[in-house]
């Protein structure tokens, strides 16, 4: 693996061969947690394609050329020519995968797999999802002598690491970034001795048989699970979103709002997220405009002071985005007032989406018993309805979503399974 720069793109890229190139940008947690994964398979099919890196701040003016605006984003090139699709934010293995299987012949692809070997794991107790919920069950378990994995398919922080600023997280005066106060959990569960298996994809889960397989050849199993794989960011659905994403549409300030630097920017939501992170925003932005569809914000009161007193934010209420499309570097988002059903078009540099989240299940979702919105139901101490099965944090049914609540889950579910294995 190789780190470049632009003046290097055309001997090292275009001038033949098959090459994989990375995009990488500092603070930037979907970045670290591909960078474990493109290291491991650079091993893999290193003889075959060569991997190339580039740090895109230091390398802007190629980066805009080739279109890239999110962090990371992988390129594929066979020949001197692009290939397979463009990957951005959070990277699966298998999608890395398939696009470099798809630039060799179906018998080297064969040679490659035959050099991974199976393997089995067992422990105590597998938590799936290393945010705030499932490190403090991590550390728990851990302190009461029982042996844990902590899976993630990034790297451990969860949603809290791509937060600029927490301010409500008890014991610290000051407001911390959210990457440092996950780094802080992560630690401390690490130390103590909890295994880590991050950055990994999961591809199956069995909570009968309690056994996770990941990145396709390794079961780890366990006596119980507790699920902590929190929530993802909803998308508006509107049409131009999903190519766009990457490509001018974000879901993460903390990424790709350093780019914006004098900038345009719309941000879509009202709730506390879009608009603390807006605040956030408008650091390098020259202008934001703010897209809501109701008549006044929901977030709470304090962020909504900052945002009406901050000069470069104005708000568009009562209305939603129809359509994004693209015209050279500018993104237009078709919105819609849903009063009056007129439409305008705003023309800005950026999108950023911030409309509330959805449980991230899919791995489980018909095994439990779930609320209407699709939430996992658990009792007072964490159990689901699966025997062995617990769950915490953002992916369960409750009424107040916050690392505070996170963290209580997961003590609960690692105090309950600590009483039972005893
Ligand atoms: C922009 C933003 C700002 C916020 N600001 C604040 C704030 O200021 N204060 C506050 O208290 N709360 C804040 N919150 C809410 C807070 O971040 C969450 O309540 C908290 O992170 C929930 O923790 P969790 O462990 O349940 O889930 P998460 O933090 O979502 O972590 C879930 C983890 O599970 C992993 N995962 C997902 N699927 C799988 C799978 N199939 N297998 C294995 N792992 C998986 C994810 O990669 C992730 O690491 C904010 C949220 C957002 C989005």
């Amino acid at each position: 693996m190789k780190e470049i720069n632009a003046a290097e793109f055309d001997s090292e890229v275009l001038n033949g061969g098959k090459v994989v190139l990375d995009f990488y940008s500092t603070e930037c947690p979907p970045c670290e947690a591909l960078a474990a994964k493109f290291e491991d398979l650079s091993h893999l099919y290193g003889n075959d394609i060569k991997f190339l890196k580039m740090y895109r701040q230091g390398n802007r003016e190629l980066a805009e050329k080739l279109g890239v605006k999110s962090s990371p984003t992988l390129l594929f090139y066979d020949n001197g020519k692009e290939a397979g699709s463009r990957l951005t934010g959070g990277i699966k293995r298998s999608e890395i995968i398939r696009n470099l299987d798809s630039m060799l012949t179906a018998g080297r692809v064969q040679e490659i797999r035959s050099q991974i070997k199976p393997s089995v794991s067992e422990f105590d107790v597998i938590i799936l999802g290393a945010g705030p919920g499932g490190l403090t069950a991590g550390l728990y378990l851990c302190q009461s002598k029982i042996n844990t994995v902590l899976i993630d398919i990034a790297l451990p922080g969860g949603h809290v690491s791509t937060t600029h600023e927490v301010s409500n997280y008890p014991g610290f005066i000051e407001p911390q970034a959210g990457y440092m106060l996950s780094h802080n959990m992560s630690e401390q569960t690490k130390l103590c001795g909890t295994i880590y298996k991050v950055a990994v994809d999961v591809t199956s889960v069995d909570l009968d048989k309690k056994e996770v397989v990941i990145d396709e050849y390794e079961t780890v199993k366990a006596k119980r699970i507790i699920i902590a794989t929190g929530t993802t960011p909803n998308l508006t659905g509107a049409p131009g979103e999903k190519e766009l994403k990457g490509k001018g549409i974000s879901y993460c300030a903390t990424c790709d709002a350093k780019y914006y630097n004098d900038k345009d920017v719309i941000v879509i939501g009202g709730g506390n997220s879009a608009v603390e992170e807006s605040e956030y925003i408008t650091r390098f932005a020259r202008k934001l405009t703010i897209v809501h569809q109701f008549d006044r914000l929901t977030a709470n009161k304090q962020a909504q002071d900052k945002v009406f007193s901050n000069p470069k934010i104005n708000i568009v209420f009562d209305s939603e985005p129809r359509v994004f499309t693209r015209e050279g570097d500018r993104i237009i988002t078709e919105v819609e007032n849903v009063k009056t059903k007129e439409r305008q078009k705003l023309v800005t540099d950026g999108v950023f989406i911030f409309i509330g989240m959805k449980p991230n299940i899919s791995l489980f979702r018909d095994k439990l018993e779930l609320d209407q919105w699709g939430y996992i139901k658990t009792n007072d101490d964490m159990l689901t309805s699966v025997p062995g099965v617990y769950a915490v944090g953002d992916v369960i049914s409750k009424k107040y979503r916050q690392i505070t609540t996170a963290v209580a889950d997961g003590t609960i579910a690692a105090m309950a399974i600590a009483k039972e294995i005893d």
